[in-house]
């Protein structure tokens, strides 16, 4: 999709810092980290938010997972981490690429975040 970034960032056309990628999915240290483990993780597809997941690119949701699984271990997380999607206006979304935050590094309460 022409404007979106996190595309750009799949295509290498803009700088990230990369710890993960393969035929389906990139993942990056989030540009302004709310824990000291902060990557997003998303599909090469443009897919706008959760809310747009069908039947069809489930599969792209569940390759995230498994590369959510594969980074909590070299990201040495096996204390436990937290994975967050916004979804639309109302979650706060502010880029409208399906992503999911990958959190970790710290105690984190019970509550939402
Ligand atoms: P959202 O609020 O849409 O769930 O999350 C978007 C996330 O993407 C934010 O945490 C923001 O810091 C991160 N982000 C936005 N633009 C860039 C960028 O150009 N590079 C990187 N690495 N992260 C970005
Ligand atoms: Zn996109």
């Amino acid at each position: 999709m022409a404007d979106c970034v996190f595309c750009k960032i799949a295509a290498g056309e803009i700088p990230a810092d990369k710890v993960y990628e393969d035929g389906g999915v990139v993942a990056f240290r989030d540009i302004s980290p709310q824990a000291p483990t902060h990557i997003i993780i998303i599909p090469r597809a443009h897919i706008e938010s959760a809310a747009d997941i069908s039947e069809d690119s489930a599969h792209l949701a569940a390759e995230c997972f498994a590369a959510i699984a594969r980074i909590a271990k070299s990201e040495r997380l096996e204390g436990g981490f937290r994975v967050i999607t916004n979804a639309g206006a109302d979650a706060g979304q502010t880029v409208g690429h399906l992503h999911f935050h990958l959190l970790g590094g710290v105690k984190m309460g019970e509550g939402l975040i």
